[in-house]
This record gives C-alpha cells, sequence and structure tokens, in this order.
C-alpha cells in the first residue's frame, strides 16, 4: 500500500505546496543530477494504479462531513508526467470523479517528459485537468546542464516548455543559484536570464545549490573539481539574474535554501527586491556564514 513511502522528505513543487497530494510515484525516474539526493535512499518506483484509486476514494472520504474540500491537487513526486499518458488518464479522471469541484493537478516533470507525450496527449491531460506543471530547468547554460549531468540541453527545455504552452498547461519553473560553480558562474546566470526572457513562467522558483550527503557532487567537490561559490557570491548571482530578467512572473525566492528570502512581481518590483540583496551585501562574511551554518544544523547537508 501506499502510506509509509515519504519519510523525511517529500518534494513537491513550491508553488503547489498547499495541494492535496496524491502518491504516484516515490524518487526520480532519471535520478542522475549530480547535485540531488532524491534518489539517495529511495528507489524510484512507481504505485498500483489500483492502489492510487483506493487513495484517492480514502481522501474523499476523508473529506466527507469537513468544511473543506481540497480542490487543487499535486501528483507525487520527483517527475510522475514519466508516466505513460493513460495511467495519468485515469489518476486525473479518478481525481475528478471523487473530487468534482477539482480546479486542476500539478506536478513535477523533466523537459524530456514532456517531450515524449505528443501534442494530442498533452491536450487530453489538459482537458482531464492538468495544469501548472513545475519543470526544474536549474539553468540556460548548456555547460551548468552538462556538467550536472541533467541529462536535457538549453534547446530542449526550451522545446519542452513551447510544447506545454501549445497544450494551454501553465508552468512554474525552478532556477538554482550556484550551479556553475565559480568558473562558470557569471555565464550559468546570463544563460539562465536570456533563457527565461524567451518563455512564459507563471512562477520562477529561485533556489542556492545545497550540497546534501551522498549527492555524487560532493565528490567532484572534495576533489575540487568543482568549486562551490560563497554565500556572497550567491547574493551577486542573484542581483544579476534579476537584473537580467525581464519577464513578467512572480520571482520567488524564499526557499529555504535562500539565504536572504525575497518574492513578489517581475519587472515591476524589481528594483525592490535588488535593493534588499543589496542591503544584505553588506553584511560582513561572518555575519553571513553564521545564517548559513544555522541552515546547515538543521539540515542532512554538509
Ligand atoms: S530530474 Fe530532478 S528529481 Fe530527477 S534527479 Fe534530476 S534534479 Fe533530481
Amino acid at each position: 500500500m501506499i502510506d509509509g513511502f515519504y519519510d523525511k522528505y517529500m518534494y513537491t513543487p513550491m508553488p503547489e505546496m498547499h495541494n492535496e497530494m496524491i502518491p504516484v510515484t516515490v524518487g526520480c525516474s532519471y535520478g542522475k543530477c549530480l547535485y540531488c539526493d532524491l534518489n539517495v535512499g529511495k528507489k524510484f518506483k512507481v504505485f498500483d494504479i489500483s492502489d492510487i484509486k483506493e487513495y484517492i476514494r480514502t481522501r474523499r472520504k476523508f473529506y466527507e462531513n469537513k468544511r473543506f474540500t481540497p480542490k487543487k491537487f499535486t501528483l507525487l513526486e520527483g517527475n510522475a508526467l514519466c508516466l505513460k499518458a493513460d495511467f495519468l488518464e485515469q489518476i486525473l479522471s479518478e481525481i475528478k470523479l471523487n473530487f468534482p469541484d477539482m480546479k486542476y493537478v500539478s506536478t513535477f516533470a523533466r523537459s524530456d517528459d514532456i517531450l515524449r507525450k505528443t501534442d494530442e496527449e498533452l491536450l487530453r491531460l489538459k482537458n482531464l485537468g492538468l495544469d501548472r506543471i513545475c519543470v526544474g530547468i536549474e539553468s540556460g547554460s548548456d555547460w551548468v546542464l552538462q556538467y550536472h549531468q541533467k541529462g536535457v540541453t538549453s534547446r530542449q527545455q526550451y522545446d519542452a516548455l513551447k510544447k506545454l504552452e501549445k497544450a494551454g498547461i501553465q508552468y512554474s519553473v525552478y532556477i538554482m543559484l550556484g550551479l556553475g560553480g565559480e568558473d562558470h558562474s557569471e555565464e550559468h546566470i546570463l544563460k539562465t536570464a536570456e533563457f527565461l526572457n524567451k518563455v512564459h513562467p507563471f512562477e520562477v522558483v529561485v533556489v542556492n545549490l545545497v550540497l546534501f550527503k551522498n549527492a555524487k557532487l560532493v565528490e567532484n567537490v572534495r576533489l575540487k573539481e568543482f568549486k562551490r561559490i560563497s554565500i556572497r557570491r550567491q547574493l551577486e548571482e542573484e542581483i544579476l539574474l534579476l537584473e537580467n530578467l525581464k519577464i513578467r512572473t512572480i520571482y520567488n525566492g524564499t526557499h529555504k535554501t535562500k539565504s536572504v528570502a525575497i518574492t513578489s512581481i517581475t519587472p515591476d518590483k524589481k528594483s525592490q527586491l535588488i535593493e534588499v540583496l543589496k542591503e544584505s551585501l553588506q553584511n560582513s562574511e561572518k555575519m553571513l556564514n553564521k545564517k548559513e551554518r544555522k541552515k546547515w544544523t538543521r539540515w542532512d547537508a554538509e
């Protein structure tokens, strides 16, 4: 059965964190990105369709006679869109059947999951309620994507988002500061801004690179092959990103990996966001590092 598979961490798209979560998979079908720890300690698994349907029915019973009934749903976990369209269609239909007021169903997706779906399949999924897909873009730089073994090129990521737009599916994206390391910091940020300016995410979630214990990147850092950027440089990267970002979107930089939490609409509030970051840059190295150390003590990371 489904319960008990998500122990320490459960990965959900930040813009959808208050949705009703539907367990569909555990981990990620790809699982090769150097910085990611999603598959460490847990193996990718797809639940049986009968168990997923049963779970949805159980949730309907749970909400019977409650004042609140969920209308927004998320399919767990790392990239549930990797599943075949007819499998997903069955899940979406079951949600609609049990929660007729359902507004939409979201999920994390990789760009190649999207590219593997035909336009017709995406349209069918959209018509059954799939919307607000969250795509881990991370960077617009091909060097960065290749180094971290993301498994897709910047062009493929662009094509995937355009495919979603064609199907009328809204999307949010994740961007990760620090992924270029010291040597490719500027390239990472400028290429990422360039990429974002060509697409239309309703929300851009900006996170910092965290070196999770057991992530494959740890070894590269130990060997000094990959040089992590400082907290100060992370702030500078974020300023550079904002300065070069032109699209209208929700800029969400409140993720717990960030040293300074900022969020607002760009481009309207861009200068205010930059101002907050510049103020933080006034802090001494000692103060910036102290804040960061506090975070590490609460996290299973190095
Ligand atoms: S695609 Fe996402 S969830 Fe899968 S390994 Fe890469 S970063 Fe982790």
